[in-house]
């Protein structure tokens, strides 16, 4: 029998579910655990998490594999000079401040690191999925929020503080309507899961008999993006706009993208991505309104549906970006 070879334990932590694996150099995921963020109760994910980081390493310790580092990708901006997770984290508060890395090196004795989701999903592209080889890439992530990783001259850009990234939060539209982040017109606004929803239940609201609202048995609150998505596959006009904007604003954002940092790739990719596939040719005209024509051919677009183990390979990515970041400066 051939020795087995070293993996990664990898997690990445959500709104709802935490996913943990044993990855390798390949990025094949050979052992996988699932729990719900909050099956401990409220306030324990990190509990969560911790048990099924074990449970993983135990399988993959009985199979024979050596275990060379963990990474994490959690949801919220991480300062990882400072090795802490920002105030701020989406859905599962109790992570926030945390020096995470530090708990989870002292805890499995390994090379720890933690980064934002979205930047984790971004190297998991760039090493493993549609940006492999490229020297820039960035990656729009769209689900319920939307998060962009960047990825720069071979240098994930995390900023000065961890927020380098939050394309989601950059206006579109500059006397658009408040976003929930606090700022206006923002792309997220547009172009996310929940965007497209309240965009959609604007439009409809007090309109008993708009198509939407009746598909969504006359609840305003349960029009939903994929419902959006659905009737403006069958031609309803006003979740035909919202979609059509969802798709200027992401051209736009493209534009910004391919004239201001002109990137080899740019990867759309999260829980919508699946229903924005057949349209890429529409995203990609209206990119072409607003980037300069040379620098958009030069940049490829590419749409890719996405999934929780994508990002948990990116927390895998993560640590290999890491050590060889570590390897390299010594
Ligand atoms: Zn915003």
């Amino acid at each position: 029998m051939t020795k087995a070879e070293p993996v990664v334990l990898a997690v990445d932590v959500g709104g709802t579910t935490i996913a943990a694996g044993a990855v390798t150099q390949a990025g094949e995921v050979l052992l996988e655990e699932r729990a719900p963020t909050h099956r401990d109760g409220p306030g324990r994910a990190i509990e969560c998490l911790m048990s099924l980081l074990e449970r993983v390493r135990d399988g993959a310790e009985r199979q024979g594999h050596a275990l060379t580092g963990i990474g994490a990708g959690v949801p919220g901006p991480v300062d990882t000079a400072a090795g802490r997770v920002a105030e701020h984290v989406p859905h599962v508060p109790e992570l926030a401040g945390r020096a995470l890395a530090a708990e989870l090196r002292e805890r499995f004795g390994l090379p720890a690191f933690v980064d934002n989701d979205v930047n984790a999903l971004a190297l998991a592209e760039w090493r493993f999925g549609a940006g492999r080889g490229a020297r820039s890439l960035i990656v729009l992530a769209l689900g319920t929020g939307l998060g962009a990783g960047i990825v720069l001259d071979g240098r994930l850009v995390r900023g000065a503080s961890g927020f380098g990234g939050e394309l989601g939060h950059t206006p579109v539209k500059f006397d658009g309507p408040p976003c929930w982040c606090g700022g206006r017109g923002c792309l997220a606004l547009y172009a996310s899961g929940r965007g497209i929803g309240e965009a959609a239940q604007a439009r409809v609201a007090g309109h008993a008999d708009a198509a939407l609202l009746r598909a969504a048995g006359g609840d305003l609150l349960a029009i939903t993006a994929p419902l959006v998505f659905r009737l403006a596959a069958g031609g309803d006009p006003v979740a035909m706009a919202v979609i059509e904007e969802a798709c200027q604003a992401l051209g736009a954002m493209i534009g910004t993208l391919v004239n201001g940092l002109n990137p080899d790739v740019v990867v759309i990719t999260g829980g919508v991505a699946a229903s924005l596939a057949p349209l890429e040719t529409r995203i990609l005209k209206a990119a072409g309104e607003y980037a300069f024509p040379r620098a958009l051919a030069t940049t490829r677009v590419t749409i890719v549906p996405g999934d929780k183990r994508t990002t948990m390979r990116g927390a895998a990515a993560l640590v290999f970006y890491e050590t060889a970041r570590g390897e390299e400066e010594r």
